[in-house]
């Protein structure tokens, strides 16, 4: 079952890359950790990359707008929630907006991206409401260099810091993974690759995903933006992320055409339509 699933996903299956479409839905704009190379802003340019959003919709809006991209896209496969922010720190958005499109189209596959803190609280409902393919980011294991990585974790009412907020962080990844692949949920973990702050430490990110049931593990370069507290760090090379998925593909499969979406991404993987069907509402976010 969640193979024959999978081949319709775009993301899971590069083979699927060229034949199904996928669409973001930006209902999720709050998050409640802070990563070190987060910016994320609306827009109206031709910006691509996770965060970048034009408009943060309400679950009717969303629904409006799967409406009218399924009747213009019929390849559409996908409906994903990548934020802007995290998908499960606006949990009842999300969750409405899934209902409202399951209830009209039960053929379509959810996806959801998250940083993992509220998995183990949120975890059981993703599997009843019937997502089969969540992604969750994973950087580090260690609480030490994930204190390098993340600024703050904010969990239930209080700000933690340093590796004391990593380690709540890292503890939920690891439970939330294990029990999403344990009901049937495919899980893909995202690894930012960051020169000198984990980029050794990868393959033991990969190994650990692995054992708690991860399908797949997807590493990206790190991307300088903009208004982040690691913008003035270098961009990761290719070169260095082809090698290290290379040496972790002996490991577990690894994802190689990921695009790095916009959170209100549109189309095929190769062809972001997203500007077709935005309304264009230019704000920051703070
Ligand atoms: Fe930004 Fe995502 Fe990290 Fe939240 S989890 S701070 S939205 S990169
Ligand atoms: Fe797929 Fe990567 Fe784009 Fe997410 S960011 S939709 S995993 S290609």
């Amino acid at each position: 079952m969640a193979s024959v699933l999978t081949d319709k996903h775009p993301c899971f299956s590069s083979e699927a890359q060229h034949q199904y479409a996928r669409m973001h839905l930006p209902v999720a704009p709050q998050c409640n950790i802070s990563c070190n190379y987060c910016s994320r802003k609306y827009d109206c340019v031709n910006e691509s990359r996770p965060g970048v959003t034009s408009e943060v919709l309400s679950p009717a809006e969303a629904y409006a707008k799967f409406e009218k991209v399924k009747a213009a896209i019929p390849n559409l496969s996908v409906v994903g929630i990548a934020g802007p922010g995290d998908a499960l720190a606006d949990w009842n958005k999300t969750r409405e907006t899934i209902e409202l499109i399951k209830n009209t189209d039960p053929d379509v596959l959810f996806c959801l991206s998250t940083n993992g803190l509220l998995l183990p609280e949120y975890a059981p409902e993703i599997v009843e409401l019937g997502v089969r393919h969540v992604t969750v980011t994973v950087n580090c294991t260690e609480p030490v260099i994930g204190a390098q990585i993340y600024g703050a974790v904010n969990y239930q009412g209080t700000r933690y810091t340093g590796a004391e907020g990593a380690e709540i962080l890292l503890n939920n990844q690891q439970a939330g993974i294990r029990y999403l692949a344990d009901h049937g949920v495919i899980v893909k973990v995202n690894i930012v690759m960051i020169t000198m702050v984990n980029d050794r430490h990868i393959p033991t990110v990969v190994k650990k995903v692995k054992q708690l049931g991860a399908s797949l593990t997807n590493i990206m370069p790190f991307l300088p933006a903009q208004g982040s507290v690691f913008s003035g760090l270098p961009q990761t090379n290719m070169h260095d992320v082809t090698a290290m998925r290379v040496a972790c593909n002996v490991e577990l499969k690894q994802m190689t055409h990921c695009r790095q979406c916009r959170a209100d991404a549109i189309g095929l993987l190769s062809q972001d339509r997203n500007n077709e069907f935005r309304s264009c509402a230019a704000t920051t976010l703070v």
